[in-house]
């Protein structure tokens, strides 16, 4: 079957000329996909006989609400959905002052391994296509009756590990006659895959870019993230620096904050070392206890400690505020807990 919503206008185009349709039928076609239709009898100005042979054709990869958490304090909801071959993923919707904001995964699972993940426990089981990117949107879309304006690829999975996929979706999402997503708007966060963050700098897409740093030394990288043993703290920042050089964006760190781990104050002093000059944001992350592991959140007079370190040493600093506090929305752990 051919994944028709995973093809961009030119793809689609020529998919429609090949079946003898004449071509504007290709950008009303790509408008039905785009508003997230889940049949193809829902394209009402399209004939019969065409609707007919795409459904015989083509798929539309759709997801369905397995489980839904609503917080009742802020209004976040986090998703379980489930695909056509019975794998499931988790997203959240958020609501931010700036805008509606969803989280989507990218994979199902994870290969990276790193130890306070729970979406790396059982690692990668597949990457995820575009329409599947898409269709987590679409289901949020329809569940929420709201807008979304702003898209996060924290989800299960590293973006930069199923590459093409994924800046297939950032198009797709990207084009005015479909979700019409400002590029500005979304922000894609990697473990730090140093051939692909250059990579990607060449793509020429104005999209936040977000690096999971967590410690800024090898030794103390190493031992919560395994991805640092192929690339090192060094190498990392000298591709975030080219990346900078290269695209004029500004880089976010994430950085968790683990008592007794990372957030002490010689910590502070190596990461304040380590990003001394290079115009980039660091957002600290208390992190997020998962049931398996011993690794402990720091105290929030810690954290607030450790940030005023940083802007001592003139670096931009913030601490992520935490929604949906109340529906346990923490990274991976609603799958986590279906599959287990
Ligand atoms: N693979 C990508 C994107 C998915 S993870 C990446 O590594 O960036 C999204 C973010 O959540 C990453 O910064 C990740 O390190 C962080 N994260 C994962 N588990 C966490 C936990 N238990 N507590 C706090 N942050 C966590």
């Amino acid at each position: 079957m051919i994944d028709i919503r995973s093809m961009s206008l030119d793809e689609l185009t020529k998919y429609i000329l090949s079946i003898g349709e004449p071509k504007y039928r290709a950008g009303q076609v790509f408008s039905w996909l785009h508003r997230g239709i889940s049949d193809f009898e829902e394209m009402s100005n399209i004939p019969k006989g065409l609707r007919e042979k795409l459904s015989m054709e083509c798929e539309l990869n759709t997801a369905t609400v397995v489980r839904r958490q609503i917080s009742k304090s802020d209004g976040t909801r986090k998703y379980l959905l489930k695909f056509s071959d019975g794998n499931c993923v988790e997203a959240v919707f958020m609501k931010y002052n700036h805008g509606n904001t969803v989280c989507i995964s990218t994979q199902v699972g994870c290969r990276m391994g790193c130890v306070f993940c729970a979406s790396t426990k059982n690692g990668l089981v597949r990457n995820l296509l575009p329409s599947e990117m898409l269709a987590e949107l679409f289901e949020i879309i329809k569940d929420t009756g709201e807008t979304v304006s702003n898209i996060v690829l924290m989800g299960t999975g590293e973006p930069l590990d199923n590459y093409d996929n994924v800046i297939k979706f950032l198009h797709l999402v990207n084009d005015e006659r479909g979700l019409n997503i400002g590029m500005r708007h979304i922000s894609l966060s990697t473990c730090g895959l140093c051939d692909k963050i250059e990579k990607l700098s060449s793509e020429n897409l104005p999209i936040t870019l977000s690096v999971s740093l967590h410690a800024p030394t090898d030794e103390a990288r190493s031992a919560i993230m395994p991805v640092n043993k192929a690339y090192g703290v060094r190498r990392l920042i000298g591709e975030c620096k080219a990346y900078f050089a290269k695209t004029s964006r500004r880089i976010s760190f994430e950085y968790t904050m683990i008592s007794g781990h990372t957030d002490t104050m010689q910590r502070a002093e190596e990461l304040s070392e380590l990003l001394r000059g290079f115009p980039c944001h660091v957002n600290l992350i208390p992190l997020n206890k998962i049931s398996e592991e011993s690794l402990l959140p720091s105290s929030n007079e810690q954290i607030l400690k450790f940030k005023a370190h940083l802007e001592k040493n003139g670096i931009a600093v913030t601490v992520r505020r935490s929604l949906g506090a109340d529906i346990d929305a923490a990274c991976g752990q609603l799958r986590q807990n279906y599959i287990s």
